[in-house]
């Protein structure tokens, strides 16, 4: 049943992306990207709700017993609803390229909607014996003037004045883990600056090709779209968002 509805899904896609598409501008990703940001994207949503609450029912919280500290009209706690995706957020530690904590704690916020295709995706992997490690979300906008002022350099980090798809909750930075969590080789760490993180770069092992194949092929499926300077970086372009300021709350 699955099977064949996941299969409805890509009919739907190639119908979709034959009558309904429209270009959208790719706004502001974090400079390494800026090539990407000169590409025009395709945009559609290849999913429709029904079609998606069908095919990967999301796990049911009970707000009485869980209640939220946080706007859930806004923003889903991917960790939370999820617990099975590993969270691995490098601004909560002081392993990133900027070798300090900036997160005061790991929490995986993504707008509801991204959110949701994200634990689709978790699923979706879980059957071919995968799943989803998480290194960056959404990043608040004072972060983001954090790390300006540390790095007041646009092909690192991206102006907050414009921000980026991490700033409006609609950008993830993730890879694949096999089902005990070890992470797949990539080929690079993540938040590698060089040519051996593009896509385009093709002088790795047919392991490292693979995987990095997978996890594109399965993030597009569902409405996410690559950039082509940094194989870990996906933003889902069906639906804009606003930057936002939100900082969540830590216990
Ligand atoms: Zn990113």
């Amino acid at each position: 049943m699955r099977y064949y509805l996941l299969l409805s899904v890509f009919v739907l896609s190639i119908w979709t992306c034959a009558n309904d598409s429209k270009p959208v501008e790719n706004k502001g990703e974090s400079s390494k990207d800026v090539v990407a940001q000169e590409e025009v994207v395709e945009v559609q949503d290849t999913f429709t709700p029904d079609a998606v609450s069908d095919y990967n029912a999301t796990p049911v919280v009970d707000p009485i017993t869980l209640p939220f500290d946080y706007d859930t009209t806004q923003w889903t706690d991917v960790g939370l609803i999820e617990p099975t995706i590993v969270m691995d957020l490098k601004y909560a530690t002081e392993d990133n390229f900027v070798e300090t904590k900036m997160y005061d704690c790991a929490r995986c916020f993504l707008r509801p909607l991204v959110a949701e295709r994200i634990i689709d995706i978790h699923y979706h992997l879980r059957e071919k014996g995968y799943g989803l490690k998480m290194f960056d979300c959404y990043r608040p906008g004072p972060i983001q003037w954090a790390l300006w002022e540390k790095v007041p350099d646009p092909r690192y980090v991206a102006d907050p004045r414009k921000g980026s798809m991490h700033n409006r909750g609609g950008a993830v930075d993730l890879t694949l883990v096999d089902s005990e969590g070890n992470e797949l080789d990539m080929g690079t760490p993540f938040d590698f600056f060089g040519r051996r993180a593009y896509h385009e770069y093709q002088d790795h092992t047919k392991e490292v090709l693979s995987n990095r194949k997978l996890l594109k092929e399965t993030m597009e499926a569902f409405g996410f779209k690559a950039i082509r300077t940094e194989w870990w970086h996906y933003s889902y372009v069906a639906k804009s968002y606003a930057l936002d300021d939100m900082v969540w709350e830590c216990e």
